[in-house]
């Protein structure tokens, strides 16, 4: 076998293991993706059901149809000020699950493991995955830090740093002042 006959092989490989990849990460409906984006988030989602369902439980009482870009973009804006790190150009994609299985399943694929998790942040993908059933607030916040510290340090901090930042935000999110910075 050439040298270069075995490097197509490789090639080859390499992008069907990229499409297994993303075929695990769909949902097991095999619905289309949906997208909304914010000022930071592109939200992704395989059923209009599943926003719906986050956006009640990350605005629960105020919550309008229209009002996740804003609710969703305060989030992030407080959980920035809650750390004192304003990375510039911040901008991820979230992917909404149905459920803690879904969450475990896409990690699996990823890391080889199914840790009893209900969402994570895959800095490889630039990408938060969690479960719409789960999540609240608190859990949203916890992810977003994990994001807003990745992206503020050139070099990301230890495992133990990382969690520690946002198991902080995680717990004083709701002492953080409503009034936020405009732009940074
Ligand atoms: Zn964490």
């Amino acid at each position: 076998m050439s040298f270069r006959y075995r490097m197509f092989v490789a090639r080859i490989g390499i992008v069907a293991l990229a499409f297994f990849s993303v075929w695990l990460s769909r949902p097991a409906s095999g619905c289309s993706w949906s997208e909304l984006k914010t000022h930071y988030v592109t939200i992704v989602y395989a059923n209009r059901k599943y926003l719906s369902h986050f956006e009640e439980k990350i605005s629960p009482g105020n919550y309008t149809p229209d009002s996740t870009e804003i609710t969703l973009d305060s989030i992030v804006q407080r959980v920035e000020t809650l750390l004192d790190m304003f990375p510039g150009d911040l901008k991820f994609t979230m992917v909404l699950l149905p459920n803690s299985k879904d969450v475990q399943r896409v990690y699996a694929s990823k890391y080889g493991r199914s840790p009893d998790y209900i969402a994570f942040y895959s800095p490889c993908d630039n990408t938060v995955f969690l479960s719409v059933e789960d999540v609240r607030v608190g859990v949203l916040a916890h992810e977003l830090s994990h994001v807003v510290v990745d992206k503020y340090f050139r070099i990301s901090p230890p495992y133990k740093i990382h969690e520690l930042l946002a198991q902080y935000v995680e717990t004083h999110f709701d002492e953080v002042s409503e009034t936020v910075p405009e732009t940074h």
